[in-house]
């Protein structure tokens, strides 16, 4: 199925990943796209129920995405001096010897010299947090799902959530399962049997933090926590190696205080990262982000965001990808978050922000550009993270 691009259009990688970002949320017959001079051509899966509305759904999205787009800066900062020049890709080793083994799309378990980093640089960045003044958290897999309805994560992004249900406690549905567990291979099945989604698994981490302080008053005039959480995220089809995992780690750090305090941080943090990146020997760039809010009416506060800097993305480049992914973000909230959860500090201007590095990303990264051998890893990297 082609469907044409709207008059609007920008010929542009970007605003074809925004795209690609968000089309499998419109059906779950489209199996895949491609964009051509003519057309976005869709492949599907079994009949349409309606072709016409489809066509139409798509030609909506371009054209708000392309609106957005032309809103947004897409402005790289700034870039790193080194450049990768690995030409062997780390997939055939990570996979074979097992380090990194999917046991659903997206939800990795690993092993081996993969673990063995991406421990090193959460103990790396945790002992930097600590140092930086942070009060350290441990947080839960789940959060409330009044939770993410309050501070309007649920409405930014209703395609990401997943909820957790729980087989209903009533002896027919207890007693179907029990009697006969291998009528249930068909997982669908179980739908008719669970319902109560109070919780949701986390899709962030400084979503705990929040929980934690909610309607509590900060006493001193800044805050700073950090935590590592494993983060969640419905992608549907759109699962693709470290650029989309439904499961992955990242350490945050959170900071309360004036807007001049987090801005500030996010400023300090970014800059130490940076230097982190360049002694590490990574080939990074820093560019001015927004978040990819799905539902309609959202495209302003993408604009907003990119507009007063509110959010800094540092990109590692994979070398065999030719392709640059977001390992880290900074981001100023100003009081978009602790308004919703009622937090309030000393005098009534409290701002959040916070940083999250996420750590399959980064590991992975360095796997691309250093290759799989850590005995080949530049000694200065070796030292700091103690490998
Ligand atoms: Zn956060």
């Amino acid at each position: 199925m082609l469907v044409q691009y709207p008059d609007t259009w920008v010929d542009s990688k970007d605003l074809q990943k925004d795209v690609a970002e968000k089309i499998f949320y419109l059906s779950r017959q489209l199996e895949a796209y491609e964009f051509t001079e003519e057309g976005l051509l869709l492949t599907l899966c079994g009949s349409i129920v309606d072709e016409v509305q489809l066509i139409a759904d798509v030609q909506d999205l371009m054209t708000k995405l392309a609106a957005a787009f032309k809103h947004c800066s897409h402005e790289i900062l700034e870039s790193g001096s080194h450049v990768a020049s690995n030409t062997v890709g780390p997939d055939e080793v990570l996979d074979e010897s097992r380090q990194i083994y999917m046991s659903s799309p997206g939800v990795p378990i690993f092993t081996g010299d993969f673990l063995k980093v991406k421990t090193a640089i959460d103990n790396y960045i945790r002992d930097y947090a600590l140092e930086f003044g942070c009060e350290e958290h441990l947080y839960p897999t789940t959060v409330p799902s009044k939770s993410l309805i309050n501070s309007g994560y649920l409405g930014s992004f209703p395609q990401h959530a997943l909820l957790v249900g729980t087989v209903h406690h009533d002896l027919e549905s207890l007693r179907a399962i029990a009697k006969e567990p291998e009528a249930y291979h068909d997982v669908s099945k179980i739908d008719d049997l669970v319902s109560n989604h109070a919780q949701v698994l986390a899709p962030t981490v400084c979503g705990h933090c929040f929980e934690l302080l909610a309607g509590q008053k900060i006493e001193k005039t800044q805050a700073l926590y950090t935590a590592t959480a494993h983060c969640h995220r419905h992608e549907g089809n759109n699962h693709s190696g470290f650029e989309r995992l439904q499961t992955y780690t990242m350490r945050e750090i959170i900071f309360f205080g004036s807007a001049a305090f987090v801005k500030e941080s996010q400023e300090k943090i970014l800059k130490d990262v940076k230097a982190m990146f360049e002694q590490w020997g990574l080939q990074w760039r820093i560019a001015v982000a927004s978040d990819p809010f799905f539902a309609t009416g959202n495209e302003q506060k993408k604009a907003f965001q990119t507009l007063f800097r509110l959010k800094y993305e540092l990109q590692v480049y994979l070398p065999q990808k030719d392709q640059w992914i977001a390992s880290a973000s900074f981001n100023h909230h100003q009081d978009s978050l602790v308004k919703p959860y009622k937090v309030t500090g000393q005098d009534n201007e409290l701002n959040s922000g916070c940083f999250g590095i996420g750590l399959e990303r980064i590991t992975y990264a360095m796997f691309s550009q250093m290759g799989v051998d850590l005995e080949n890893w530049d000694s200065t990297v070796r030292e700091q993270l103690v490998l």
